[in-house]
C-alpha cells in the first residue's frame, strides 16, 4: 500500500487467452500451466488464484518452493508439477505432499523411491527423456535401466507422465533439430510402453511447439507465454497468420491478449532550459526549452536500464520519451508537448491508455531481450491486483 508503482492482471484477457488455447488443443488434450518465474513477472500467488477460478487445475514450476506458494494460496485441490531439480528437503516435502516432479537421472529416482518407502507414499514422477536439447533428460542408453527400476518399485511410483522439451520449436531455423527430437521422442515413449509402463501424459509441447508442431502435442501441453497474452516470438505469429483461413473464428489480433498493465504516477514536473543535460552524465541535452516528469520508477524496479534515452511511457494520453539514463529508482520523461501533466497524473509503463498502447515487444525491440526476460524480471514486491 506504500509502493509507488503497481501491477494490474485482467481476468478477462485471461478467459479470452484460455478460450484461444483450448479451442488450438482440442477437448482431449490436458492443459498445463506454467507457472515458473514468479507466473512470468505476473505474480505466482495472484495468477494461480485466478487461473484456478477460470477452471485450470494443472500447474508447472520449475522448483520446491514456488510448489509451496501454490499449495498455500489455493484450496482447491490442483496437480503441480516440479520441472527442475528436487533434492532433499523439497524432495520429502514433494513426496508428502503429492506434488510430482520431472525425473531426470536413475540417482533421482532412487532417492525419491527410498523417501516414498520412509513416507509408505507412491512419488508421483514424469519421465523426462533427453532428447536432442542437452539440458536435462533421461539418456536413450539408460532407459531400459530406468524402466526395469519403475517397474520394480510399483508399490512407490506413480509414473504420471513422459515426457520432453523441445530446443527452439520457436523457429523454421531449427526445424531439423526439432524433427529430429520429435523422431526420438516418439521412439522412447514407445519403449517406455514395450516394458509395460503405461504413463497417464504424454507430453512436450511448449508455446511454440504447440503453434509450429501441433502434432507435439500428445494428450498434454505445457503453456507458459501464451496464456499471458504473448507469442513466443514473432515468426510463430507470423506462422499462425498465414494458417487463418477466412472462416476462422478468431482473427489474431483477437486470439491472445495481454493480461498484464504496469503503472505508476507522476512525482515531480519540471522546466528545463535549452542546452541543459538530464540526469547522469551527458547523454541527454535538452533540445529545447522543455518540460519533464520524473517517475519514480526505475531498473531496481526491472525497468531496464538499456531502455534509457530509448523507451516510452505514456502520460495524458500521449507517448512521453525518456531523456537520460534510467536510475536506480526514477527515470525523466519529455512532456514538452503534452499540455497540463500535473504531479499525480496517471503514467502507464506497459499497457493502455486513452488510445496508446505500450507492449513489452516494443521493450524488445528498443532493448534487445526477449518478452521472457523482460517480464520475469518485474521484482516480486511491486503489488499485483487481479481486475
Ligand atoms: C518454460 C517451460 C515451458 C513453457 O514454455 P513457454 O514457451 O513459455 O510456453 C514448458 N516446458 C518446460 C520444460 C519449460 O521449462
Amino acid at each position: 500500500m506504500f509502493e509507488t508503482t503497481s501491477l494490474t492482471i485482467n481476468k478477462s484477457a485471461y478467459q479470452n487467452n484460455l478460450k484461444f488455447i483450448r479451442q488450438h488443443i482440442g477437448e482431449k488434450v490436458k492443459f498445463c500451466s506454467i507457472v515458473k518465474g514468479n507466473a512470468y513477472g505476473h505474480g505466482i500467488a495472484p495468477f494461480v488464484a485466478m487461473a484456478a477460478d477460470c477452471g485450470v487445475d494443472y500447474f508447472g514450476v520449475y522448483a520446491a518452493d514456488e510448489a509451496f506458494e501454490i499449495k498455500k494460496t489455493l484450496t482447491k485441490n490442483v496437480s503441480i508439477m516440479i520441472m527442475g531439480m528436487v533434492a532433499g528437503e523439497s524432495l520429502h516435502w514433494a513426496i508428502a505432499n503429492e506434488v510430482e516432479f520431472f525425473v531426470f537421472d536413475i540417482e533421482i529416482l532412487e532417492a525419491a523411491v527410498e523417501v516414498a518407502q520412509s513416507q509408505n507414499k507412491k512419488c508421483i514422477i514424469h519421465l523426462d527423456i533427453e532428447t536432442g536439447m542437452n539440458r536435462t533428460g533421461i539418456e536413450r542408453s539408460d532407459l531400459r535401466k530406468v524402466c526395469n527400476y519403475v517397474k520394480a518399485h510399483q508399490d512407490h511410483i506413480y509414473l504420471k507422465g513422459v515426457c520432453t522439451h523441445y530446443a527452439g520449436s520457436e523457429s523454421y531455423v531449427n526445424h531439423e533439430r526439432v524433427q529430429q527430437q520429435i523422431v526420438n521422442f516418439n521412439k522412447a515413449v514407445e519403449e517406455i510402453s514395450s516394458y509395460g509402463l503405461d504413463p497417464e501424459y504424454i507430453h512436450s509441447a511448449c508455446s511454440a511447439a504447440m503453434m509450429n508442431y501441433p502434432e507435439t502435442m500428445s494428450n498434454m501441453v505445457r503453456v507458459g507465454i501464451m496464456q499471458y497474452g504473448y507469442w513466443s516470438n514473432k515468426e510463430t505469429l507470423i506462422r499462425y497468420s498465414d494458417q487463418v483461413t477466412e472462416d476462422s473464428i478468431l482473427d489474431t489480433s483477437k486470439a491472445l491478449s495481454r493480461l498484464l498493465e504496469w503503472k505508476t504516477t507522476v512525482m515531480s514536473v519540471k522546466k528545463v532550459e535549452k542546452g541543459e543535460f538530464i540526469g547522469y552524465g551527458n547523454s541527454y541535452q535538452a533540445y529545447n526549452d522543455m518540460t519533464i516528469a520524473v517517475i519514480p520508477v526505475g531498473y531496481s524496479y526491472g525497468y531496464t536500464r538499456a531502455l534509457s534515452n530509448k523507451g516510452k511511457v505514456l502520460i495524458g494520453g500521449e507517448e512521453a520519451p525518456i531523456c537520460g539514463i534510467i536510475n536506480m529508482n526514477a527515470m525523466c520523461v519529455d512532456i514538452t508537448h503534452i499540455q497540463n501533466v500535473q504531479k499525480g497524473d496517471e503514467v502507464v509503463l506497459i499497457g493502455h491508455q486513452d488510445e496508446k498502447v505500450i507492449t513489452i515487444a516494443s521493450f524488445c525491440e528498443m532493448s534487445n531481450l526477449m518478452n521472457y526476460e523482460l517480464l520475469t524480471r518485474i521484482p516480486h514486491n511491486i503489488p499485483r491486483t487481479v481486475k
